[in-house]
Parts: structure tokens; sequence; C-alpha cells
């Protein structure tokens, strides 16, 4: 790496120490607390997949290039100077890691490993060494951003073709359309996935409490975010911000994904509209009495907190609620709420990481599963789902994955 790489890397590094991240990066007294909360390490034991470990390079760059120490005694060995080495070490530690943030938990320092893993990941950007399928889906949803106008016409086509599944489920209020699009002054934007299946449960339920919803004409999910990539997170996230206030919505709801959710709630400031995940929608509809649920479910269930609507943005009971109309025999995973092990698919892994480490440290998570007996486990987020299914299938769990939007409009009653 020649100097100009080595300063340009510095200039980056540099953009990422604000006053929380310095604490983050100084306040380390190698204590090992946080040692046993990795998920990772309890299914992998090995110290590099400590969130200590992890981010022990990273602090040395820190110490090297910011600190004092660095720059006149860096034969202490607390430093690294920042070559290919130190690049594949970040590559390592960053994308090992799933940003659940469990570690920070029990950390008496609150200190944020994946904030500090996110300084590895724009850095690796920063090289062009990180993982180029996050890169590449990443511009895609920029450039759908780019040319919405010109595709406009041909998504309201595959939009109406998917409507009869709708009124399987669902018969649409007289006067209403089944999925509508471009509707100014909605009660609610609904932001889904790519695929139908993340629209057809949801738009059966806000027909079913006679909500006036609008679609989005983009899909929730933010791949700048797992890359690490702030300007790209904020571009995407931008596309939607434009939309909800051009047709000036009162709620935008985002779909069953727990990082789409907790970037457009916690990192773009105040916004001229509420967020919501749409789980919480779902209970509020039911507490409100605008829509009725079954107990259709007949075998025993239990419920993954994904992390980013759990732990990192305090969404807890809205699952538990709506699972509890649903079903008389719901348990508890152990542990539970903040203290959940991740599903093992965060951070980009499940688009970007291999499969066998992917598979092999979620053991604990497999274990957890098993422990409860039920033969459904529910979610409300994307990226938890299609891990956990892959987790199930990997340790022979003999259990199924379920989204909490597919199992509500399966229970909803007139
Ligand atoms: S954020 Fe999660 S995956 Fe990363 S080090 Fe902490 S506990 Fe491990
Ligand atoms: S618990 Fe906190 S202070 Fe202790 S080793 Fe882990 S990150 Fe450092």
């Amino acid at each position: 790496m020649d100097l100009q790489q080595q300063y340009e890397l510095e200039k980056l590094f540099k953009t990422k120490l604000h006053q929380a991240m310095r604490f983050y990066l100084e306040t380390c007294t190698h204590c090992g607390l946080c040692v046993d909360s990795c998920h990772v390490y309890n299914s992998m034991p090995e110290l590099r997949y400590t969130a200590v470990g992890r981010s022990e390079v990273v602090r040395k760059i820190f110490i090297k290039y910011f600190k004092m120490q660095g720059k006149i005694a860096p034969w202490l060995g607390e430093t690294m100077e920042m070559d290919e080495f130190v690049l594949d070490k970040f590559y390592e530690a960053a994308f090992s890691c799933t940003g659940c943030r469990r570690c920070m938990v029990h950390c008496p320092f609150g200190i944020d490993t994946q904030q500090i893993m996110s300084i590895a990941k724009l850095l690796l950007v920063g090289a062009d060494k990180e993982p180029k399928i996050l890169s590449m889906l990443s511009d895609m949803s920029i450039n759908k951003g780019e040319q919405v106008e010109e595709s406009r016409a041909q998504y309201a086509e595959a939009i109406k073709n998917i409507e009869p599944e709708v009124e399987a489920i669902w018969p649409t209020p007289p006067g209403k359309k089944t999925i509508p699009l471009e509707v100014e002054h909605a009660d609610v934007l609904y932001v889904a996935l790519s695929g139908k299946h993340s629209i057809i449960s949801a738009a059966a339920i806000f027909n079913a409490a006679d909500i006036n919803w609008t679609l989005s004409s983009f899909e929730a999910v933010n791949f700048g975010a797992f890359l690490g990539d702030p300007q790209r997170t904020k571009k995407i996230g931008n596309r939607i911000i434009a939309e909800a206030t051009r047709l000036k919505v009162k709620t935008v709801a985002i779909v069953e994904c727990g990082t789409a959710f907790r970037i457009m709630k916690q990192q773009f400031g105040k916004l001229p509209f509420e967020v919501v995940t749409f789980v919480e929608l779902i209970a509020k509809y039911h507490q409100e009495g605008k829509i009725k649920l079954n107990k259709v479910m007949t075998e025993k269930v239990t419920y993954h907190d994904p992390c980013q609507i759990a732990r990192n943005a305090g969404v807890y009971e809205a699952p538990r609620y709506i699972l509890n109309q649903l079903s008389d025999d719901f348990v508890d995973m152990i542990p539970n709420r903040e203290e959940n092990w991740c599903c093992g698919g965060g951070g980009g892994l499940v688009a970007a990481g291999d499969f066998e480490f992917r598979m092999k440290s979620s053991k604990v998570k497999a274990d957890q599963m098993k422990k409860t007996g039920a033969t459904v486990v529910a979610t409300a987020c994307e990226n938890c789902h299609s891990q956990l299914h892959d987790v199930c299938g990997y340790y022979n769990t003999n259990q199924h994955v379920e989204f909490i939007s597919h199992l509500a409009a399966q229970g909803l009653a007139k």
C-alpha cells in the first residue's frame, strides 16, 4: 500500500471519529466481560470472534494515526501500520460480526463494537475491498431510485398481478383498490421488499382494517447499511423519505426487515412522518378493534427477537401480543428480548457471508430454538427468517420459520 492510499484511508477513518466513537476506542479496559456475549464466540470459541478481539486492530490503527503515543512511541506494541494485512484483518473482523450489539449490553462502558466495526467496513469500501455483492446491490437500489418514473407503469402491472392472492385472503373493501399506489395523504406508506410475499399478507391486513394506505415504489432493504457506506445508506433511505414527503403520508411502515426499520427510524434525524415496523401496526389495529384475529395456530410457537427491531430499537411486546392472539401455546426463548441471541445472519452476512460460517456461528441459536420445544419459530425480519430457515435445516431442528405478518393474515377473522 503506498503512502497516498494510507493517507486517504486515514482521512476516511477520521470522518468516523465523533465523540462517542473516541470513547469506544479509548475506554476498553480489556476486562473480558463481553467475551461470552457474542454468539459467534459461543458457537466457535476463538478469541478473534470476541467483541474485544475484533476491535483490537481498529484500536491499534487508531492509536498509531490519531494518538500521541502512536506518533512518538509506536514500538510499544499497541500500534499497527495501515497495510494490506490490516485490511484483511478488518474484513475478517467486520464480516464475521452481525452488528447485533449483544456485547454492548454486557460491556460496563456500553462500548458499541458494531460502531467500531463500521470503521473497518468504511475503510474496506475506501480501499475497494468490500464484498462486491453488497456494493452491487446498493448501487442497484440507488439506480432504481433515479429511474423510478420510467419503471412505474411496469411496476403497477406487476402489482396488479398479485391482487388475486390478496383477495383470496381478504376481500377488498368496496370502492377501494386492493393494492393502492401513489395515494396522496395516505395514512400509511407501506415499504415492502422485492418479493410478493412481503406485500400479500400486509395488503390483506390493511384491507381488513380498512386503512387508507399506499404501497411504496421502493424496497425497504438498505444494502448500504450492511456495506457500511454512509453515503450509499443515505441515498437509499432518501428515496423513501422523498416519496413519503411527496405523498404527504402520516406514517411510514417498514416491512419485517430489521435493519431497514432501524436505519430509517434512527439515522435520518427528525422526519415529517412517523416510522414504525409493520408488526407494531398489526398489534395496534387489533388493540383498536380494527381487525380481529382467530386462534388459528395449532402448533407450539416461539418468537425470535430480531436484534435490529428488539435490542436495538426497543420493539419487544407487539409481536408477542399478536402471537398470543393467534395461539394458546406461545413460549418465549431463553434468553429473550434484549438478551436474545442473534440469528447469525445480520450485518450483510446472509447476502455476502460464507454459508458454513453462518451455520457454525449459529449453533447457540439452534440450541436455543430447540430447547423451546416449539415447532414454529416466528420472527419479524426477512434477514432473520432466511438465516433461521437455513439454521433449522442445518441442525435438523424440525421447526419451520414464519413471518408474524403471514401468521396474522392467516388468522384474520370477521
Ligand atoms: S455486535 Fe454481535 S456479532 Fe458483533 S461482536 Fe458484538 S455480539 Fe458479536
Ligand atoms: S466488556 Fe467492554 S471494556 Fe470489557 S473487554 Fe469488552 S469492550 Fe472492553
